[in-house]
């Protein structure tokens, strides 16, 4: 295949009648830089507490709808301990900005996961060079930030009171302190164009993301974007096989938003570029709370449940489950 500059990348982006050739090549990348591994991530989502009011996501500030929770220190613990004896090599520590939570307790936090032989990775969105330090010395390996989308305009529309500038700078920094960094983009926003979603994938090179998540965007009733229809899966897991193709040995999760527009979003996913699984390692009585979007999966699920059941479909299309913490192959 030619070379995937901009307007490449904007034509593969324009038109359906070459998918297949496109997954399989995106399949084929993986394969060769990623291998055959699969590495699951045990998720923590410990606080759906924010102060932000991004326009399409459920744990806006502003959405009263939503019961709130926050687990505590303690149990944030428990559930990493969980998923140590699961036999996950990474944790996902993801919340709201929760101002409860600083960079002082979660690093706390932090240090006692890393007694145990395990990956730690944060996802609590943006805070200063110092507070990012303040974590990195206390252990934590991996930071996902997505940039959500890099159209300056959409992107202001989007995040009131949030500045883009910023969101660059927090991932900049989250670089030269020497974290693994993972960033990734909502594909479907309203007002969102074809062009954006390639600059989108040139700006995960430019920064040389080692993880790239990609969902579409799913309407969410209690937010202000209740009547903007739902992001299209297939153009999303697109954007996922190029960012693959274009940056090769990165780390690529098969989004839980992609399983929540199609019963199989996961398995099309892993045959099309990704090489990570994030489940669940919660109890049932937050994973409902943690609304993002409505039609979360596995929210009826115990954390066995949900290994027991991806690990059986990661084998079912001739994969294996990763054996160590899987950081980015070099
Ligand atoms: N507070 C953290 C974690 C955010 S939640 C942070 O700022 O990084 C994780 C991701 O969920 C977000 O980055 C966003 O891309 C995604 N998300 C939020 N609302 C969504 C929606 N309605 N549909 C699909 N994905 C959504």
């Amino acid at each position: 295949m030619k070379v995937f500059n901009k307007q490449a990348i904007i034509e593969i982006l324009k038109t359906n009648a070459r998918n297949d050739r496109l997954f399989a090549l995106a399949d084929a990348v993986r394969k060769e830089f990623v291998g055959d591994e699969v590495h699951l991530r045990g998720l923590i989502e410990f606080s759906n507490i924010c102060k932000r009011t991004c326009k399409y996501c459920g744990l806006r500030y502003e959405n009263k709808n939503l019961e709130r929770y926050r687990i505590s220190p303690e149990d944030i613990v428990f559930y990493a301990n969980k998923a140590v004896q699961m036999g996950y090599k990474t944790v996902v520590l993801q919340s709201g900005e929760d101002e409860f939570y600083n960079a002082k307790k979660l690093a706390d936090i932090v240090k006692e996961i890393k007694k145990s032989d395990i990956a730690v990775t944060l996802s609590v969105g943006e805070m200063s060079f110092e507070d990012y330090k303040l974590l990195k010395d206390a252990g934590a390996d991996r930071y996902l930030l997505r940039i959500e989308t890099t159209d300056k305009e959409l992107y202001k529309k989007m995040h009131p009171n949030m500045s883009f500038e910023n969101r660059i700078r927090c991932l900049r920094d989250l670089k030269k302190l020497g974290y693994e960094v993972g960033t990734g983009c909502l594909v479907g926003l309203k007002g969102q164009t074809i062009e954006s979603l390639a600059d989108d994938i040139l700006f995960f090179k430019e920064i040389n993301a080692d993880m790239v998540g990609i969902g579409p965007f799913i309407s969410n009733p209690d937010t202000p974007l209740k009547d903007a229809p739902n992001g299209d899966f297939t153009l999303a897991l697109k954007v996922m096989a190029l960012t693959r193709i274009v940056m090769k040995n990165i780390n690529i999760p098969a989004t839980t938003a992609m399983e929540t527009l199609n019963p199989n979003g996961r398995i099309i996913a892993l045959k099309s570029g990704a090489n990570v699984v994030m489940p669940n390692v919660t109890s049932k009585e937050y994973r409902k709370k943690y609304e993002i979007y409505p039609g979360k999966i596995c929210i009826n699920e115990n954390p066995e449940q949900c290994r027991g059941c991806i690990e059986n479909k990661i084998k079912s299309i001739g994969r294996t489950i990763g054996a160590d913490k899987g950081f980015r192959n070099k």
